[in-house]
């Protein structure tokens, strides 16, 4: 640095030091992982308080033990691993990116008409309270969907800028308003509780199918629609013929209801007064209003459109693809890209939600641009553009939204992008379990794991003790448990093990283990992973493995009380043949002989498979 340069830094600073006392000794640090938990302490057994992404800042104010004490810039206070996070120069202190969004409005900044201030500098402006508006009425409106469109915005006890924080929701996230007070919006949240969202930091979500008592409010405009209710199992079916007709059909597709509209509104509506006791139809310039004889409850679980794109590839060379699918729903999306034979690709992700898949040796063929794009605006996946990027190569860029998490998966014949949005729990997540050892491998060699010296006893035998435990405990909780083998002698090899996981497109893959060591003072739990930078479509991963080995290993250590050996990293055929987020639990050492006295009894393994349990229980309350 010059010492011209360096003359004007120090100037720099020292304004900064007579503008913001309070920020002047703050280390400001870019979040690095993708979601970060902001907990309330210094370890991750302490609870998550909020979440920040990838890319935002927040000022450290203190550190201890790998875990920095941060402001967030909407003054939240908590604690975030130091791996999680990049610290920045001193003299970024001040170029604070907003999180969560401030749902303050952007307030003009007054500029002095006087004298032009010597050195411009960004000074962040604590943010104006906006002046007292006169109260307003609160209006009840006939329900319907927003989509929040700032990256974390914040959900208010009242419709002021200054009332407390029920919680925050993420961008694409939608919510279902109720009612108004100036720009203020009165949202329902998924807990049933009711909070109020600044309304210029969300948009109307037109695919959103709002129940309301006995009304129904269909958005014209959207296709496709499947609607189910679960209360006493209708289902219909909404789908657009042309621009202006709409049909509404049962499941047995007969047509019971047949709505025209057109540009000065209904057209015609024919309707059957059936057993869906439809009473009356009305038309607004977006909306079609059913009503019903008696109250009609919609859940959560309706199918939202199943929007099914294919993408033609027409000429390709050595790849063979013929066709890309994406099959998108709520909470999980798919994106097929079948070929002949085995897929050569690459990925990478580009920030927290974008993915690029590269394939080589392809050329894209396209009969018309709209086979170039494929976009829904709910569920994980938004988007998957298709781009030829160089002579032979063929780039899928995939548009995750806020949260969502993409797994890439290649079987034979065909390539899987699997996205997910967590709904917070164990339920409806797809866990492959893997006991270890106890099969039957190349050769013919039974394999029964490590032997313990006082007892005898196998690991093949224990770890499967534990794992069917696990998987009464999962399945009790709504997951789906695919098991590599149940008893023994089956024929399985390592990489059919992690086959298992990638075939069934799970969520996680899990295997079962007892340590041995030469040293039989060696004791202690450890969870392992595998995610090295050398391996790309590992790397993606590496949060998310080490998230998942963390959570175990902590709660292990919590439920059966070993010694926190910690998370470790090995080049172990099951992690690094899985696809998805994969773990190796070594549950404790068979060569010990205390741990050995205590793999014979039951209690130890439940409380082993207890502690696996609340740690996947805890990695899908976060992911
Ligand atoms: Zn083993």
């Amino acid at each position: 640095m010059s010492s011209f340069k360096k003359s004007i830094f120090i100037s720099l600073l020292m304004w900064m030091l007579i503008l913001l006392p309070n920020y002047a000794f703050a280390q400001d640090a870019e979040i690095t992982g993708s979601i970060v938990n902001v907990r309330g302490g210094p370890s991750t057994q302490n609870t998550v308080i909020t979440k920040v992404v990838k890319g935002q800042n927040v000022s450290i104010i203190s550190e201890q033990n790998g875990w920095c004490n941060v402001k967030l810039s909407n003054n939240t206070v908590g604690w975030i691993s130091q791996d999680l996070l990049k610290k920045l120069a001193v003299n970024n202190t001040n170029i604070q990116k907003p999180l969560p969004v401030p749902d303050a409005k952007p307030v003009p900044v007054p500029v002095p008409a006087s004298k032009p201030v010597p050195t411009p500098i960004p000074v962040p402006k604590p943010v104006p309270n906006p002046a007292p508006t006169p109260a307003k009425t609160i209006v009840n409106v006939a329900p319907y969907a927003v989509s929040v469109t700032g990256s974390i915005v914040n959900i208010r006890q009242s419709s002021d800028t200054n009332s407390a924080i029920l919680t925050s929701v993420k961008l694409g996230e939608n919510l279902t308003v109720y009612g108004k007070q100036g720009e203020w919006l009165n949202v329902k949240l998924s807990d049933g509780r009711s909070g109020w969202i600044a309304g210029w930091l969300t948009k109307e979500a037109h695919s959103v199918v709002t129940p309301t008592g006995n009304t129904l409010r269909l958005p014209i405009g959207n296709r496709n629609l499947v609607l189910t209710n679960l209360d006493n199992g209708l289902k219909i079916n909404l789908s657009g013929v042309n621009e202006n007709d709409y049909t509404l059909s049962t499941t047995t597709n007969q047509t019971d209801l047949i709505i025209k509209v057109n540009n000065n509104g209904v057209k015609s509506a024919k309707k059957s007064i059936n057993t869906w006791g439809v009473k009356d139809i009305s038309i607004e310039p977006s909306y079609i209003y059913l009503s019903f004889d008696k109250p009609f409850t919609f859940t959560d679980s309706y199918v939202r459109s199943q929007l099914e794109a294919n993408i033609t590839f027409a000429k390709v060379q050595a790849q063979g693809i013929n066709k890309i699918k994406l099959n998108a729903s709520n909470e999980k999306s798919i994106v097929q890209i079948s070929a002949k034979g085995n897929l050569e690709y690459t990925t990478s992700n580009v920030g927290t939600s974008k993915l690029y898949v590269d394939i080589p040796k392809a050329e894209l063929k396209l009969s018309s641009a709209n086979e170039l794009e494929q976009a829904v605006n709910y569920g994980p996946i938004r988007k998957v553009l298709a781009k030829q990027i160089s002579s032979d190569i063929v780039r899928l860029e995939v548009d995750l939204a806020s949260g969502a998490i993409c797994n890439v998966i290649e079987n034979d014949g065909y390539l899987i992008l699997a996205g997910r949005l967590g709904n917070g729990s164990l339920k409806g997540k797809t866990i492959v379990l893997d006991p270890g050892h106890g099969t039957i491998g190349t050769g013919g060699f039974s394999d029964p794991g490590a032997v313990g010296r006082d007892l005898k006893l196998r690991e093949k035998d224990v770890v499967l003790g534990i794992s069917l435990k696990l998987r009464d405990s999962l399945v009790k909780e709504g997951a789906n448990v695919i098991m590599t083998r149940t008893s023994d002698g089956k024929y399985l090899s390592l990489e059919g093990r992690a086959a298992i996981a990638n075939k069934s497109n799970a969520d996680v893959f899990v295997s079962v283990h007892a340590n041995s060591s030469t040293n039989r003072a060696a004791n202690g739990s450890s969870v392992y992973m595998y995610a090295p930078y050398s391996k790309p479509n590992l790397y993606n991963q590496r949060n998310i493995r080490k998230e998942l080995a963390t959570d175990i290993q902590n709660e292990i250590v919590k439920s059966a009380g070993r010694k926190n050996l910690g998370v470790k990293e090995a080049n172990f055929s099951v992690l690094r043949n899985t696809q998805v987020p994969s773990v190796l639990v070594e549950t404790a050492f068979l060569s010990n002989p205390e741990e050995e006295k205590l793999f014979n009894t039951d209690g130890f393994l439940q409380k082993m498979a207890d502690g696996i349990f609340n740690g996947l229980k805890t990695f899908f309350k976060n992911n």
